[in-house]
């Protein structure tokens, strides 16, 4: 695995790569790696792609400076993690080398109705600070292929759209959520968890499981309070429970059985905050 820290080297060596001929797949992470991230550098390996990771703890994304203070690293583990996965280029950027104007006067992206919902209404300005660094990383790194994960649904939505939105000549790929074997999703944050509390986190796979088993036609809100509930009881803050249309995320509170929907959640245990989500008409 070749390592690169400026963002200059990358790109000149990606561009030569690019010439001859070669697929460039990308994977952006902010480290601190478990098997989800290397099941996306998997996913780009086997479509034959020269494959790229990222590690960048982008600043720009976090709305709560704690939550960013205490955002774990091990990079060493990551570095051997990534080199037995097979993954070809690593970037490991500075702030500096990523913003080298700073973030002040940074662009800002029309993301319409998705910056208003979900993640977009609880973490104010953090949708922003993903499509910068996502922006910038695609300049620095020509990605023919970006893979994703749904475990950051609506991150992925955003993204979409912010290729779409700057036309850039990148498909994305959205590969299924990695789960631990009581059906946490896999998380970085999940290594700020006690023992106990990562107990407690099986909640939420739970409760998206629970809705997605008693779904029905017709109103939700019952549903919802009851996941709502149930969370609560098991010892979380909870930011939302919410079922939502799966193409474009609007809340949905009356069903019509044929709509595809998707039930997301956000919740704190102690200062932690989990999200996960799950497609009710779909095997994950
Ligand atoms: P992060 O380092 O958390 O910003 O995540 C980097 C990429 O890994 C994003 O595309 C995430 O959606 C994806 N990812 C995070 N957790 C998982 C998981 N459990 N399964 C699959 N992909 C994941």
């Amino acid at each position: 695995m070749i390592l690169f820290k400026k963002a200059g080297d990358i790109n000149t060596w990606l561009m030569k790569s690019r010439k001859a001929g070669k697929n460039i797949g990308f994977v952006p992470t902010m480290g601190a790696l478990h098997q989800g991230h290397i099941s996306l550098v998997q996913a780009s390996k086997k479509a034959g792609s020269i494959s790229v990771c990222s590690i960048f703890v982008n600043p720009a994304q976090f709305n709560d400076s704690k939550d960013f203070d205490n955002y774990p690293s091990t990079l060493e583990k990551d570095i051997d993690a990534l080199e037995k996965a097979g993954c070809d280029i690593l970037f490991l950027p500075s702030v500096t080398e990523m913003y080298p104007g700073g973030t002040y006067n940074a662009k800002t992206y029309n993301l319409g109705y998705l910056e208003t919902v979900l993640e977009g209404k609880y973490r104010p300005g953090h949708f922003q600070g993903v499509c910068l660094v996502v922006h910038r990383l695609l300049n620095i790194i020509p990605a023919d292929d970006l893979y994703l994960g749904q475990k950051d649904y609506q991150q992925c939505m955003v993204i979409k759209k912010l290729v779409e939105v700057e036309k850039m000549n990148t498909t994305i790929h959205i590969c299924p959520t990695l789960r631990e074997s009581g059906g946490l999703a896999m998380s970085s944050r999940n290594m700020r968890l006690t023992a106990e509390e990562k107990k407690q986190a099986l909640k939420i796979y739970e409760t998206l499981s629970f809705i997605k088993n008693n779904i029905k036609p017709g109103n939700l809100n019952q549903l919802k309070q009851n996941a709502v509930n149930n969370l609560a009881v098991a010892g979380f803050k909870v930011d939302y429970v919410e079922i939502a249309d799966a193409g474009n995320l609007e809340i949905i509170n009356e069903w019509d059985g044929h709509t595809k929907p998707v039930a997301v959640a956000a919740a704190f245990l102690g200062d932690v905050r989990l999200i996960d989500n799950l497609l009710l008409d779909a095997g994950d």
